[in-house]
Order: C-alpha cells, then structure tokens, then sequence
C-alpha cells in the first residue's frame, strides 16, 4: 500500500486501517487511469462522459455504504469519505456524479423505499447500468426547499406528476429520477421517476463556467402518471430529502479536500521549479506563507473530517456537524485553488495544471447542497438557539 502522495502532516493516515488505505489507493489508481488524462478536454469541451458511469461502478463508487445484498459496497463511512476525496482530486465533476448517485438516489431508495423498490433500482445503479439523478431545487425555491411547487395528485391507481425542478445534476443523461413534491395535504413525498414516463423531460442547462465535465439540467414534469408502487412509502416531509443531503454534505466534506490537496501539490510542485530573480520562488517568504498555510488548512481539514466519519460511523453526526465540515471543506478548497493560481501566475489560468477547473467548480460546490451563507446559519442556530433564516 503506497501511502505516500497526500500531505499528512499530522499523520491522520495512523487513524486510518489498512482496508481504509487500500480503498484509496485503488481509487487514485483509477482516478489517474480513467479520469486525470482525460479531464482536462472533458472540461474544456463540456462533456460528459458517460463511458465513466459503468467504470464508477466497476470500482465501487457508487453507494460504498450500501449493503453488498443490494449492490452497494458495505463499508464504512470514512471509506465513502475517502473514495469521494480521491475522486475530487481529479474533478468536482465527477464526484458530483458519484455523490448523486450513491447519497442523494440510491441512498433514499434504500433508507425509504420498499424491499421491491430497493430490488428493482439498487443493483443497476450500484453497477452503473443506471445513471440516476435527485430532483429538490426549483427554479423559485434553493436555500428553502420546502416552499416547493411540484406536486402530486392522487388519482387513484396512479399520482399524477406536474412541476419543474432546475440545477439537477445528472438529469440529461439519468435514467432514474428520486423526485421531491408535494401531495395535496401539502406534505412532501418522495417518487422515483423513471425516463420514458409520458410527459417527463430532461433539458440541459448549457453554458456553464464551472462543473463542465459534469451534465445538469432541468426535470419537467407535465402530467407524469407515475405508478403508485413509485413512491417512497417510508418518508414524509422535508425530513426525506434532508436526510439525504446530510449523506451528500458528508461526502463533499470529505472530497473538497481533494481538490485542495490536487491544488497544494501542484503549487508546491511549481513553487520548487520555477525560477525568478534566480532562485526557485518557493524561496521567497511570500510564497512560503501561502504554502504553509494550505496545508495548515489541508491538515485542520482532515482532522476535522476524520472524526466526523468515526462520529457517523458510530450514527451519532449531527446535521450542525455535517453543515460545519461541509462549508469549512469547501471554502478551505477555494481559498487553496485561489492561492495556488496565483503561485503559478500565468500558467495557472491554463488547463496546463488543474487549478482554474478545480477553482471553478468549487464556485459550485460552495453553492449546491446548502450555500457557504445558509450552512452557517445552521451553525448560528445550532448555537444561539434562534434561526437566522426565516
Ligand atoms: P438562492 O437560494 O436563491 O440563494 C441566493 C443567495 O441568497 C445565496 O448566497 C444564499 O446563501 C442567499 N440566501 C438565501 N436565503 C438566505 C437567508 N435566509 N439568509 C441569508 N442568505 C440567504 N439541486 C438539486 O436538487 N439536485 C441537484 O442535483 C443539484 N445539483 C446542482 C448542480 C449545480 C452545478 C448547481 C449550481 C446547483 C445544483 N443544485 C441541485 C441546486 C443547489 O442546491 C442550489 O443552487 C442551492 O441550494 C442554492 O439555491 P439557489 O441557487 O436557488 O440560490
């Protein structure tokens, strides 16, 4: 097992077992076979390989923290930490289309669905036969959800489907949807969607600046019969999708700091060979403080998420835990991508090096499964006692 490669400057990889480090190393060998080489265009292009999904599968990215009776991995949740880690170091993107997949659609299957819905879906989703999606925010409702539109009405042997949900990643190209709306008592309800319903569509969202090599767009719903075996029958309320977010939140905790370390070790790479004013300018104080500092962060960030996976571990991670580690993940990845793109002056707006596309993705990653601004407000009403943000 070669442990070398992360800064582990407070030897966290001594809290880790062996099976956590193979798990890693198996993930950075694909993540430099499969997705390192290609990213770049990938990005450049806005494409979306779709080739990828049924390698995640094969590698067992998807639901690593589903039992294996269904397909999905049966291991730890500092495993799942470490497989999303090791995918954001090649591209937010892609761990985008992971975290979808296993946390915010085969999760909620599994925790809410029934023993014939968890048949039917899990397996072909963990082996990526099935790309699936997760439908909450609307076009007129983000950071507050529950004030959704999209609606069912029971029409006997079948709900009937109207509404539209904006921003979801992996819907042009999913095959499943796990779609929030609400019933006519105004509850909210959990349904799979499946592609070739009457009235269902995809649309792409185009022209993104950040995520390129990951596929977002809208679900439209127009009159969807969807059958009533369909819904989620163990959910109800806002409590069904935040549960799920809670998983996602967990992961991207975790895998933000790979984009960091990708964007560290690249800096730091530059910082010894460069050479200005005769000397590599990893000599030169200013550049050391910015370093030092990203991996002082790197390190607090760790730490950090290491114990919230034995806390999670032990089913005992609060929703205020995971808010915390989520934003401070992520906005510690933004402010390293911004330093190391200033280490590498020019080259650093180049997709010579990695750091302007893990820059503009974190744009979104700060944004999607809770803002910087709301997962604070959970903070402060963790601790005040007061909400801040109704
Ligand atoms: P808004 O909620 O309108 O927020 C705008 C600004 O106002 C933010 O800065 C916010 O912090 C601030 N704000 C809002 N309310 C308050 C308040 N009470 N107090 C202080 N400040 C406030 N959603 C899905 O359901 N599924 C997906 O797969 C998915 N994938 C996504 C992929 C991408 C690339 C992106 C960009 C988004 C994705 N989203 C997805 C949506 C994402 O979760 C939302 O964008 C996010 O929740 C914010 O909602 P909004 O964009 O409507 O912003």
């Amino acid at each position: 097992v070669d442990n070398s490669g992360a800064p582990d400057y407070f030897n966290v990889d001594d809290l880790l077992t062996d099976e956590h480090k193979l798990i890693r190393q198996t993930m950075r060998d694909f993540v430099k076979r499969e997705i390192s080489p290609n990213i770049e265009k990938w990005a450049q292009d806005a494409h979306f390989p779709s080739e990828i999904v049924p390698k995640f599968g094969d590698v067992g990215a998807f639901g690593p923290t589903i039992p294996t009776e269904y397909g999905g991995g049966g291991l730890d949740y500092i495993s799942y930490g470490i497989i999303m880690q090791e995918i954001e170091r090649g591209d937010s993107g892609m761990r985008s289309t992971a975290s979808v997949q296993g946390s915010l659609v085969m999760y909620p299957i599994y925790a809410y669905g029934s023993e014939e819905q968890r048949k039917k879906y899990l397996p072909k989703l963990a082996s990526g036969e099935w790309l699936g999606c997760f439908g909450l925010t609307e076009p007129d409702f983000g950071s507050n959800p529950g004030g959704m539109v999209t609606n069912i009405k029971d029409m006997g042997d079948h709900y009937l489907l109207n509404g539209a949900k904006l921003w979801i990643s992996n819907s042009p190209e999913c095959q499943v949807a796990v779609v929030w709306a609400k019933n006519e008592q105004g509850r909210i309800k959990g349904l799979i969607v499946e592609r070739g319903m009457e009235g269902f569509t995809t649309p792409e969202i185009h022209n993104k600046w950040s995520l390129r090599a990951s596929c977002t767009g809208e679900l439209v719903f127009d009159n969807v019969k969807v059958p009533k075996e369909n819904l989620l029958p163990n959910v109800d309320g806002l409590r069904g999708p935040l549960g799920c977010l809670d998983s996602a939140r967990y992961g991207i905790a975790w895998g933000a700091i790979g984009a960091a370390i990708d964007c560290y070790e690249s800096a730091l790479n530059y910082a010894k060979q460069r050479i200005q004013f005769d000397k590599p300018i990893a000599g030169f104080q200013l550049i050391q403080k910015k370093l030092a500092e990203m991996v002082t962060e790197i390190t607090k960030a760790q730490l950090m998420v290491w114990r919230l996976g034995v806390l999670k571990n032990e089913g005992k991670a609060t929703t205020q835990q995971i808010s915390m580690a989520k934003r401070n993940s992520v906005d510690m990845a933004l402010h390293v991508a911004r330093e190391a793109r200033q280490i590498h002056g020019g080259m650093g707006i180049t997709g010579e090096y990695p750091i302007m596309r893990h820059m503009m993705n974190l744009e979104s990653v700060i944004t999607y499964e809770g803002t910087h601004d709301i997962h604070l407000l959970i903070t402060g009403a963790d601790i005040t006692g007061i909400q801040a943000f109704k």
